[in-house]
């Protein structure tokens, strides 16, 4: 068991670096999920015969006990009713591990996907001269000379709603107004609230299993405190920014 994969990073660079990891779960569960003969006479548990006598056929109790024992292939098909059978033939350590595997792969499925930001050519693009901060982003964007709007750029944190362009691109940067941000902010929080409010207490959760509502608990909690620190960057990185003055365009970030 190796127990390095059940660090879950804050953050994945790519979808694809996700489906990584939730692969590198998975193999991990491959190798402690299968429930072998031994294990199971060692329990004092009969294994029927497999074939009929004096026929080719699987016997029905074979058939039977197997459906009874069988292991989910993948993590994401393990429930609950899975537990009370592997505490038989499963040491504490292998359940516990298989508990932290399906916790892993749970927690690393909401964890946002931030790719990093990339380099540009200091030749500024359409002759933009001067570059401010997004409302929305935080990052920092070309602003077009003719206009003083941000130019489009797509969202940095894949959060479901938030494919393709962001909401900043097409907007005053932040170190002219900050009413987009203030906005955002508040929404954010009351977000943030609702999803609290509507959860109440947590869920009693079942010493060796897990069970879906506390899971569900576990996520909608870790949702919530993400919109509230989302609320708190644009807090702390971009209403500072008012009446600031323009950075030169060339380190903008699209
Ligand atoms: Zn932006």
């Amino acid at each position: 068991m190796d127990k390095s994969v059940l660090e879950v990073p804050a953050s994945f660079r790519s979808k694809a670096a996700q489906k990584d990891f939730l692969n590198k779960l998975n193999r991990a569960f491959d190798g402690v999920k299968r429930i072998d003969r031994q294990a199971l006479e060692n329990a004092g548990i009969a294994i029927p015969d497999r074939i009929n006598e004096g026929s080719e056929t699987f016997s029905d109790e074979w058939i039977d006990f197997w459906q009874k024992w069988n292991t989910p292939l993948d993590l994401h098909q393990v429930r609950e009713k899975h537990f009370p059978m592997w505490a038989h033939v499963k040491t504490k350590e292998q359940v516990q591990f298989i508990t932290d595997l399906v916790l892993a792969r749970n927690e690393a499925k909401f964890k946002p996907v931030i790719r990093p930001a990339k380099k540009v050519n200091p030749v500024a693009k359409n002759g933009a001269t001067h570059s401010g901060v997004c409302q929305v982003c935080g990052r920092t964007q070309r602003v077009n000379n003719d206009t003083g709007l941000l130019a489009k750029h797509g969202f940095v944190v894949e959060w479901d709603q938030h494919h393709g362009e962001c909401d900043g691109s097409g907007q005053l940067p932040a170190q002219v107004s900050t009413d987009v941000t203030v906005k955002r902010i508040a929404s954010l929080r009351e977000q943030s609230a609702n999803i609290l409010k509507a959860l109440g207490d947590e869920p009693k959760r079942n010493a060796v299993s897990n069970n879906d509502a506390w899971m569900f608990w576990n996520n909608q909690t870790w949702l919530a405190r993400e919109l509230s620190r989302s609320a708190d960057f644009l807090t702390n990185a971009v209403l500072p920014v008012l009446g600031k003055d323009f950075t030169p365009a060339d380190h903008a970030d699209i």
